[in-house]
């Protein structure tokens, strides 16, 4: 058994299809979708297909939510409500209700995902420090615990104290607890423009982060077709 854990999808349909191809010649045999599949890129309505095609757990991330309600868009930046407005645009009501109904954490096997913290799940905070997943850690009752939403993969680790891991690979090790982020699919933000995505292996309990180039001019030019602001096709090439 070996799991294929991502998220911040963010509907860019070729670094999706190109995670899927390498996590199944990987060896992947389960799937797990940490939230954000839609926002920001142009095609929302086939990545959606294809994690509901995939039947594989699926936690709600706050473009999800956005997308699915009519709120006010006010408090979102500029960019990320233009792109949200024009998502909702092109889902159907099943497609909304479906993303609304997404559960904020799940339990999957013996660890959980959600999508930003576990301290308080539903109010988009962000994992950035040693102190954000200390407060995230006193409500993790797995040993792993799988996150996303800042679009940087990373890795704290808890043993005595809580310290940051380079997201290259790791071991679980016993008594110690594990919050990792799996990086984003469609919109990295750590300067590598590369999809990010990981690979958990239960039987050897290895962790490793895969980063794979994918054909990233053809969703710059579905955006800008789109008439999605030309900003985010420009940062897809920065990693930012
Ligand atoms: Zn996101």
């Amino acid at each position: 058994m070996r799991y294929a854990i991502f998220g911040d999808i963010h509907a860019n349909l070729e670094a999706f299809q190109t995670v899927l191809a390498d996590a199944r010649a990987e060896g992947a045999t389960d799937f797990v979708c940490l939230g954000d599949i839609v926002g920001y890129n142009a095609d929302p309505v086939a990545c959606m297909d294809i994690v509901r095609e995939l039947g594989c757990p699926v936690v709600k991330g706050n473009h999800d939510e956005q997308a699915s309600e009519d709120s006010d868009l006010a408090y979102f930046n500029p960019l990320a409500a233009r792109a949200i407005q024009w998502t909702r645009d092109r889902l159907t009501q099943e497609q909304k209700d479906w993303l609304r109904s997404l559960k904020f954490s799940r339990l999957v096997r013996n660890f959980t995902i959600v999508h930003a913290t576990l301290d308080s799940p539903a109010s988009w905070g962000y994992v950035v420090s040693d102190l954000d997943a200390s407060a995230s850690f006193s409500y993790q009752h797995t040993q792993l615990c799988f996150y996303g939403h800042t679009h940087v993969p990373r890795a704290y680790v808890r043993d005595l104290r809580v310290n940051e891991h380079p997201a290259t690979s790791l071991l679980i090790e016993p008594g110690k607890k594990y919050f990792l982020n799996a990086g984003s699919v469609g919109q990295p933000r750590d300067t590598d423009w590369r999809a990010s995505y990981i690979l958990y292996t239960p039987a050897t309990q290895l962790v490793e982060w895969r980063r794979l180039e994918y054909d990233i001019a053809a969703t710059q030019a579905k955006i800008l077709a789109a008439g999605l602001p030309e900003r985010l096709a420009s940062r897809l090439s920065e990693g930012r």
